[in-house]
């Protein structure tokens, strides 16, 4: 009988793997992609919704291709838990479906209860974090559109590691850039319980200093314990509270509920999934393998899109060898680059090489493979759109 994988979450982890693990087997291999939202919705280029310059609609992907051109499986549906003992996955809606290699790509879950207050604020849509782009980022524009000009928009970031290092810094630039031309005497409050710009530093902090001064204001060490949204106050550890009218707080993450439940989460205070970077098969269970957000990180390894996707082709890869019995790669090489937009067409860029070291066990950056760019500039812009348009047809198209 043919093989099955079964392939949880359609991110840019999941949805690479499933679409790569039937191109590597010549669709050979029947895979089922287990995923709840009907289409997907990219984090990446989700600031510029928030900017204003882009709409929920270009970063809005249906499955489509990988139903009909690849003849993937796609089942709208939650998978509420997994048995890797009987080597089955539950679905929300009842259904159980058997695999022999299961790939675990949920993204984060949100610790809301980390912070006092936010909880029920959340609940409610009075404090969003669209740090899962989707409804939230579409509500959070609202937000911002309705917030009376000079007021303060105020974004929250957790200590690292956390979804996408640039990401806030980049949302910083996005909504100012915005109230440059809506409301020029509003603010925005970076309030990071990290104790420096994780990210590209002198680069943000440049685009603070420049087109954004006096309009910016980036503070350090300020780790959110708890919100009155009422009051519309943050409070910190040490700091003094802070006023705003729009809160934007991104909660601590760890690893997708999913991989939680299954006790996939082994490392760091139960935080993260350990796996075997050779193959991103999880260190706590056989057959089963972990990519993307949900995983512990290798050394300077961000969690972002570009990595999930890098690493969902390794996982494939050493998926199709094993169920045909063949080595798998001893040397895999992931690339990242994350681009960050500082207006509508200007952006900057980071990137690295991680090569799988077989004597650490680990991945260790390719000296002399990094890069960073000097300035923002509208051609890294171009760029960075067209690694948007490429990314999304490597995962879904
Ligand atoms: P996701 O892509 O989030 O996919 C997880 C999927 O699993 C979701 O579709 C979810 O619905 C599904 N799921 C969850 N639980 C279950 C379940 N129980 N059953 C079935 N399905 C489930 N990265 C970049 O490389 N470049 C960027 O420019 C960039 N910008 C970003 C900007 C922002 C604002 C944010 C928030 C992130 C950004 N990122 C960027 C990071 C990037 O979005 C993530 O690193 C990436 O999405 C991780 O892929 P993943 O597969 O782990 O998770």
């Amino acid at each position: 009988s043919r093989a099955q994988v079964v392939v949880i979450g359609g991110g840019y982890g999941g949805a690479t793997a499933a679409r790569y693990v039937r191109l590597f087997s010549n669709h050979k291999i029947d895979v089922v992609l287990i995923e709840p939202d009907a289409a997907f919705v990219s984090c990446p280029m989700s600031n510029l919704v928030l900017g204003g310059s882009w709409q929920m609609a270009d970063i809005t992907t249906p499955y489509d291709a990988l139903r009909h051109r690849h003849g993937i499986t796609v089942v709208c549906d939650r998978a509420s838990a997994i048995d890797t003992a009987r080597k089955t996955v539950t679905l929300a809606g009842g259904a159980s479906i058997v695999y022999d290699k299961l790939v675990v790509s949920p993204g984060v879950e949100f610790i809301y209860g980390a912070i006092e207050g936010l909880p029920a604020a959340h609940a409610v849509g009075q404090v969003l974090h669209a740090w899962k782009a989707g409804p939230e980022t579409a509500a959070l524009r609202r937000q911002l559109q309705a917030m009376p000009e000079g007021g303060v928009y105020a974004i929250t970031i957790p200590e690292a590691p956390y979804r996408c290092p640039p990401g806030p810094y980049e949302r910083a630039c996005q909504v100012a850039w915005y109230f440059k031309q809506a409301k020029p005497r509003a603010k925005v409050l970076i309030l990071d319980a990290n104790p420096d710009v994780t990210s590209k530093a002198a680069l943000f902090k440049a685009a603070w200093a420049g087109p954004y001064r006096g309009m910016v204001e980036y503070r350090p060490q300020y780790n959110t314990t708890a919100v009155d949204a009422k009051a519309g106050l943050i409070k910190f550890e040490v700091q003094d509270d802070v006023r705003a009218d729009v809160i934007n707080v991104l909660p601590p993450m760890r690893a997708g509920a999913i991989a939680v439940q299954a006790g996939l989460n082994n490392q760091a205070n139960q935080h993260w999934c350990g796996v075997n970077y050779q193959t991103f098969e999880s260190t706590a269970a056989k057959d089963v393998f972990v990519l993307g957000d949900s995983i512990q990180i290798a050394p300077l390894m961000p969690k972002s899109g570009h990595m999930a996707n890098s690493q969902a082709k390794v996982a494939a890869a050493a998926i199709v060898a094993q169920l045909a019995g063949w080595p798998v790669n001893p040397a895999p090489l992931l690339t990242n680059t994350c681009y960050s937009f500082v207006d509508d067409r200007r952006a900057v860029h980071v990137a690295s090489v991680h090569a799988y070291n077989a004597a650490e066990q680990t991945y260790l950056t390719v000296p002399g493979s990094g890069g960073l760019s000097e300035r923002p500039s509208e051609r890294e812009g171009a760029y960075a759109f067209s690694w948007a348009r490429n990314i999304c047809a490597d995962t879904l198209a």
